[in-house]
């Protein structure tokens, strides 16, 4: 099962216990996945399409404990679906009417207008708050693997929705971000941590805690690999330095001029042949007496400038044909 998938079974099995959040979430599911439709005469009705049969379910529980509303959900199979099984709840010109007093969506006294924003009364308590994000994501979010990428998001379909769930995510101070694609409004979250707390806030804790799981275990992975590539890099530079050096006293060897070169860095060259891998550190504790990276660096110094100078006098040959590069 995704993690999508397992957010909203979570969610769909939250009891919710207070008549204002079950009329908070009940808003949002209307403003994500009901439609209105108008009868002539002020009539209107609601009709809520899910392909979620779990999310069906719930806005079918909501409407039952919140208004006492009795809906039944019909399943088809529609071609713009891309012929998958979709659940419909379509409500009567009545029960619309009832739940649409309810959402402060219809007022008396304005003489049966309807109101198609988000009802500020659905939003100023905390609670409310929360089953209003929980709503809006059962009907419209998603949640990608932590595994793959950092990546939450709500599908709005219109600016002022989006911007609703904007508004509500950053007063629980999150940061999300809102671009349109293909018509709609999309708000989202991209660090791991945000993403957490706000499965947290929408009641999702179970999946909280297993996503927070694998994010502990993915920084650990990232910071042991972040030490394995550190000790490889350091690894290189060592060998290639040494590589250089063994190089260089190779070509001093066959030019003859090793005899020539003091004992105390004779005696470095050998043990660098004698030990290719070794670091710096290590040759100089070989040494007797031991002398310390610094002291060895510098004779390996002295050596490279031999080398150069020898190398020089080869590039010289090279241009009368004999054979060129000693230094790799
Ligand atoms: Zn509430």
């Amino acid at each position: 099962m995704s993690i999508s998938a397992e957010v909203k079974q979570e969610l769909v099995a939250l009891r919710t216990e207070k008549n204002c959040c079950i009329l908070s979430e009940l808003n949002a599911m209307t403003q994500c996945c009901g439609a209105m439709t108008l009868h002539g005469r002020g009539q209107v009705s609601i009709t809520y399409t899910t392909e979620n049969v779990s999310v069906a379910k719930r806005i079918f529980i909501l409407l039952k404990r919140g208004l006492e509303i009795n809906s039944t959900p019909h399943f088809l199979k529609v071609n713009r679906f891309g012929g998958r099984r979709i659940c419909r709840i379509q409500l009567s010109v009545a029960d619309t009417r009832k739940l649409m007093y309810a959402l402060h969506m219809l007022h008396e006294s304005d003489g049966g207008d309807v109101f198609r924003g988000i009802p500020r009364r659905a939003l100023t308590r905390k609670c409310c708050q929360q089953a209003f994000l929980r709503g809006m994501f059962l009907g419209s979010g998603s949640v990608s693997a932590p595994e793959h990428t950092h990546h939450l998001e709500f599908v709005c379909g219109s600016g002022s929705k989006a911007a609703a769930v904007l508004n509500l995510i950053e007063r629980n101070d999150l940061n999300g971000s809102m671009y349109q694609r293909r018509g709609n409004y999309v708000v989202y979250l991209k660090k791991g941590a945000q993403i957490s707390t706000l499965l947290g806030i929408m009641g999702a804790t179970r999946a909280m805690m297993r996503y927070e799981n694998i994010l502990a275990q993915r920084s650990l992975h990232e910071s042991v690999m972040r030490a394995t590539n550190c000790d490889h890099n350091n690894t290189v530079r060592q060998l290639s330095a040494a590589q250089k050096q063994i190089g260089a006293i190779e070509l001093i060897k066959e030019k003859g001029a090793f005899d020539r070169l003091p004992d105390e860095l004779k005696q470095i060259a050998e043990l660098r042949l004698a030990n290719p891998e070794l670091p710096l550190e290590g040759i100089g504790a070989l040494l007797s007496p031991p002398i310390g990276k610094s002291g060895v660096n510098h004779r390996f110094r002295r050596i490279m400038q031999l080398f150069q100078q020898l190398n020089g006098d080869t590039q010289g040959e090279d241009q009368n044909g004999k054979n060129p590069d000693h230094s790799a």
